[in-house]
């Protein structure tokens, strides 16, 4: 894409009443905007990431069978009665109806989704209901609304975010036990093509008011994460603080000597047993005709959490640092006074496949320059007078910003 036509423009300015780090960097190179604390709206190059990081999770999770769907953001209160969480979530969201003409709508209540095993339930009920059609899992990617106390972390934590929730059912909590093995597995895998991989830990955590014993987080070690872990560095796992008051050990290796760190929650994974197939009265049919409770699991990844966290990891004070798999272009291109050249070069580029922001604008070096470290592409592609005599192109790579001296043969064998 040519820079001068994105509509979106960096700013040296420091957002006002953005106190996270992922938030100033976001809105300063025009990846996202803030309507009000805690919604954040997606432009281009921040969308471009979103996506990116939405269909890395995609393809883990087709990968472990689940099929995706599309949920509603709104749902009927009845349904949270059932649960009694309509009581027991405080960060849930109500929406009033308005309407001056209809006192049936005016007066009505609706839920805005801030998960959705109060909706797939009753969905999983409708089609599943024999030892034939069990086990399976569903999945969205969508938009969750929690009313968050005091939003101030960026992205880290909004009113308004983006889940992925996998959904799995089962004849017996065995069964669910093995899947959900699985699904450990691919979250990993996740976490590694995102490029967190090496500071992510499945991190021991209580079940919460579910009714087992624990549940799974995936904790990324991040300086201004809002959780405390406890590592064993052996294991490559870790406790969180509830855990840790119920045992200070590693349950793996026993190692007394865990080290504290910093961290976010990107992931957390729920064996929920039979807890809301109980609220709703879903049982299946086993093979001798007899009526059985089916087992369930959830499964929840936050890509606009992700997308912060690792902004905030990587960041140096110059902007950003995208991991290739999500940059929202592989490759900046910069023409310094040469758009002759750099036209050609930019259509091979694009031709080959490879993603090429061109920065083809009449602003100064040193703005060009500034704004290509701000987005934090991973390849900077610099064309100038000086590397135009010399035959070359300058390459550099923004995480350890090692500059190579390239002919366009060479610079093309790397890039694609
Ligand atoms: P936290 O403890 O941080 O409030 P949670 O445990 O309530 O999160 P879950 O219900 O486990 O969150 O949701 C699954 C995933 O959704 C989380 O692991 C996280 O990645 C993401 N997530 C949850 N709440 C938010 C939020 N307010 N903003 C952005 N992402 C979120
Ligand atoms: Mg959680």
């Amino acid at each position: 894409m040519r820079q001068s036509q994105l509509f979106t423009k960096t700013t040296k300015e420091l957002p006002k009443d953005e106190a996270s780090l992922n938030a100033q960097l976001l809105i300063r190179a025009g990846f996202v905007d803030k309507i009000m604390a805690g919604v954040y709206e997606f432009l281009p190059l921040g969308w471009r990431v979103l996506n990116k990081i939405e269909n890395i999770i995609r393809e883990e999770m087709d990968a472990v069978g689940g099929q995706e769907m599309f949920m509603s953001a709104l749902s009927p209160k009845e349904n949270w009665e059932k649960t009694g969480r309509l009581e027991t979530m405080n960060v849930l969201m109500k929406a009033l109806g308005a309407n001056k003409e209809s006192r049936e709508i005016n007066d009505a209540e609706y839920i805005l989704n801030s998960t959705h095993e109060e909706v797939i339930t009753p969905i999983a009920k409708k089609f599943a209901l024999s030892y034939r059609d069990l086990p399976f899992s569903i999945y969205q990617i969508q938009t969750k609304f929690r009313n968050e106390a005091r939003p101030k972390s960026g992205l880290l934590r909004g009113r308004e975010f983006r889940m992925k929730d996998l959904y799995s059912f089962h004849v017996s909590q065995e069964d669910m036990k093995r899947y959900y093995e699985e699904v450990k597995q691919a979250y990993l895998k996740i976490f590694k093509r995102l490029g967190i991989g090496a500071d992510t830990y499945i991190t021991l955590a209580s079940g919460g008011d579910f009714t087992t014993d624990f549940s799974h987080e995936f904790q990324t070690e991040c300086q201004t994460g809002e959780d405390e872990i406890h590592v064993c560095d052996k294991c490559k796992i870790a406790l969180n603080k509830e855990v840790l008051e119920r045992q200070s050990i590693c349950p793996e290796c026993e190692n007394k000597d865990l080290r504290l760190a910093k961290a976010s929650e990107v992931g957390n994974i729920f064996p929920l047993n039979t807890k809301f197939s109980k609220a709703f009265d879903y049982y299946f049919t086993d093979k001798e005709g007899n009526k059985q409770i089916v087992y369930m699991a959830s499964y929840g990844i936050g890509p606009s959490r992700l997308m912060g966290v690792i902004v905030e990891k990587f960041a140096d004070d110059k902007g950003m640092i995208w991991p290739e798999n999500i940059a929202p272009f592989k490759v900046h291109l910069l023409s310094l006074n040469q758009n002759e050249e750099a036209d050609k070069l930019y259509e091979v580029l694009k031709d080959l496949g490879v993603e090429v922001l061109y920065d083809d604008r009449e602003v100064s070096a040193g703005e060009k320059m500034a704004d290509s470290d701000l987005l934090g592409c991973p390849f900077r592609v610099l064309i100038s007078a000086k590397t135009k005599s010399a035959g070359k192109l300058e390459l550099k790579l923004r995480d350890s910003n090692e500059v190579q001296m390239l002919s366009e043969k060479e610079l093309i064998e790397k890039l694609s």
